[in-house]
């Protein structure tokens, strides 16, 4: 589904995605972890055009990835990205916030768009706080809705950054449950996540970054349980 050869970025002098190679199979859910630094946001924001990069090849379906934010439609047709903070329009209902893209983008007349929503709030558990505002529900509930509405569009590919790191302890398990279940349905996923359980439990395989680099990639039992390189126990350590 997306294949990343050869990805370089620079930040001025500081060379932040070194040599990334890496394909990601469709269907495939893959846990991206490593210490704060090491280029994970940077690299899941390049595969959206939320980043720029130098030099390397992308390609998303077969279709090659322009390296600079020109608006590509492959790109908002194919993926959808939920944030740490979820990002939400806080004028708007629930229930508005998912409906926005499908009417606006999508040409969905009203009545449509809005019983395509209420179905995806309700397989998030939502749908009965529809006519609230964002600012009257919970942090858990707040991201289950930016996950609801990206769904709206129907992704191919949803990229995750660090979805559940803005919660109180007690939301994170309603939003990893919602992210399981999705795993179940045939969804790409490309995760970015300190949730190890998580990680164990739903990922095919894990990549481990380090200074920009992928140090280790493989399935949660290697990567997670039996790790090769000294960075990644180090880094395993500080995380279990
Ligand atoms: P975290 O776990 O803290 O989210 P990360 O692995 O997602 O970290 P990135 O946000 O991808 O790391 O950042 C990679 C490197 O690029 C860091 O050293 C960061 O300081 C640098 N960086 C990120 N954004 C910019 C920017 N806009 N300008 C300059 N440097 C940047
Ligand atoms: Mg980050």
């Amino acid at each position: 589904a997306i294949e990343i050869s050869s990805l370089n970025k620079w930040y001025g002098d500081h060379h932040v995605l070194r040599d990334v190679t890496l394909d990601i199979y469709e269907g495939e859910i893959m846990v991206i972890c490593g210490p704060s630094g090491s280029g994970k946001s940077t690299l899941i924001r390049s595969l959206n055009h939320l980043e720029e990069y130098q030099d390397g090849h992308v390609a998303i379906f077969g279709q090659p990835l322009a390296r600079d934010r020109r608006s590509d439609r492959l790109i908002h047709n194919t993926m959808g990205m939920v944030f740490q903070s979820f990002n939400l329009f806080p004028h708007l209902t629930v229930l508005q916030n998912c409906t926005l893209g499908l009417t606006w983008l999508k040409k969905m007349p009203d009545q449509a768009a809005e019983k395509f929503a209420l179905t995806l709030l309700d397989r998030v558990g939502i749908a009965h706080l529809a006519s609230r505002y964002p600012g009257q529900i919970s942090g858990g509930q707040q991201q289950r809705v930016a996950i609801s509405r990206s769904l709206a569009m129907e992704p191919k590919i949803m990229l995750f950054d660090e979805p559940t790191s803005a919660l109180d302890p007690e939301m994170v398990k309603e939003v990893l449950d919602v992210m399981m279940d999705l795993s179940k349905t045939g969804m790409t996923m490309v995760c970015v996540t300190h949730e190890m359980q998580f990680a164990r439990q739903v990922a095919d395989r894990v990549v481990f970054m380090a200074d920009g680099e992928i140090v280790e990639v493989g399935p949660p039992e290697q990567v997670l349980v039996n790790p090769e390189w000294d960075r990644t126990k180090d880094f395993l350590q500080h995380v279990l």
